[in-house]
């Protein structure tokens, strides 16, 4: 009986999360019919009421400039910002052990990608793909000499079933004086597993993805896209840089051409699998900008859609949300199968 469902049901350590990942895709054998897709309603090459779009005023009375490429503003609601009122560190009465809080101090940002309300990502050039890059290499360069910024998050909320009702291309930037959960997990796996083995751990996993093959999605000279052996979410993409770097502010030009290039042939396999836009939440996963030693952190892309078919998301619930550890129903190897063979067509170079 059991041997029935070898390599469908089994469960995996996820390495930069030291947690374990549970997959269960013999429960999810019915194949999708592949039925086609509803086409997404096209919007406008402008939106007279779009907030990001060029020459139109924003809601704190600014306006946007005729913008051409990208553009990047400070945002008008930040969730941390200069603006944020001063707090005592203990509040009143409680115990300084276990009950502290800070100022919610930083700077947030909005990206524009492209003057054009209606593209998406895959339908830019590469040229296009790769100056978005180089505007987020500058933004790193400048929050490592702001001393009051310790890290920095660059994220793009892809489609309305990730809670973006505007379709205009953007990302956004969190610079904070915290450094996000999910990168200190990884630099004391980093750590640990650096004076256990002697070795770099995402290094290993990079090379561990190239010597399988079997999950890569994308590669080029300088990057390379895989479903790690070890993804939570069916889609789930990691884009390593080849050349190690803390974050994007040490990589040289043809490095973020590569890597811009193995992020969009990742969006255009996405919106190949149904022929529709394909929601994602999409995170640049760098190194604090504090001034530390993050020698042996290596930058990584990470996308994280949340359908597991076409109409079918993933609901994250009572093991995920309850107890903090993922069950997948699908398997990467064969999800990174099914992404390989997306066919693409042509696009701007
Ligand atoms: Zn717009």
């Amino acid at each position: 009986m059991s041997e029935a469902f070898q390599g469908q049901w089994e469960q995996r350590w996820h390495p930069l999360r030291r947690e374990w990942v549970v997959y269960s895709a013999h429960r999810n054998t019915r194949p999708w019919s592949g039925a086609a897709a509803a086409a997404p309603e096209s919007s406008p090459a402008y939106d007279p009421k779009c907030y990001l779009c060029p020459g139109n005023a924003r809601a704190r009375g600014e306006t946007n400039p005729a913008y051409e490429g990208v553009y990047i503003f400070d945002n008008d609601f930040p969730v941390v910002g200069p603006e944020a009122p001063h707090v005592e560190a203990v509040p009143p009465g409680a115990d300084p052990a276990l009950y502290k809080r800070g100022r919610a101090d930083g700077i947030a940002r909005v990206v524009c990608y492209d003057p054009r309300h209606n593209v998406h990502l895959g339908g830019l050039s590469t040229s296009s793909v790769t100056a978005l890059f180089a505007a987020w290499r500058e933004q790193m360069i400048e929050f490592h000499k702001n001393p009051s910024i310790r890290f920095v998050l660059i994220f793009e909320n892809r489609g309305e079933i990730v809670g973006v009702s505007n379709p205009h291309p953007h990302c956004q930037i969190y610079a904070t004086n915290f450094v996000f959960s999910l990168v200190e997990t990884e630099l004391a796996a980093a750590r640990d597993f650096r004076s256990d083995h002697n070795r770099n751990l995402f290094e290993g996993i990079l090379e561990t993805e190239l010597r399988s093959g079997e999950r890569i999605v994308a590669q080029n000279e300088t990057a390379c896209a895989f479903i790690p052996f070890f993804a939570r979410y069916a889609y789930e993409t990691l884009i390593f840089p080849r050349r190690r770097h803390a974050t994007l502010a040490t990589m040289e030009d043809d490095e973020l051409f590569g890597l811009a290039q193995a992020f969009q042939e990742v969006i255009r396999r996405y919106d190949g699998l149904y022929n529709q836009p394909f929601p994602y939440v999409m995170s640049i996963l760098q190194a604090p900008v504090d001034g530390g030693d993050y020698s042996d952190y290596h930058l990584h892309l990470m996308l994280q859609p949340p359908l597991r078919r076409p109409g079918l998301q993933k609901f994250p619930a009572g093991p995920e949300i309850g107890g903090g550890n993922f069950m997948a129903d699908t398997m990467p190897e064969d999800k990174a199968l099914e992404m390989r063979q997306v066919v693409l067509g042509s696009h701007p170079e």
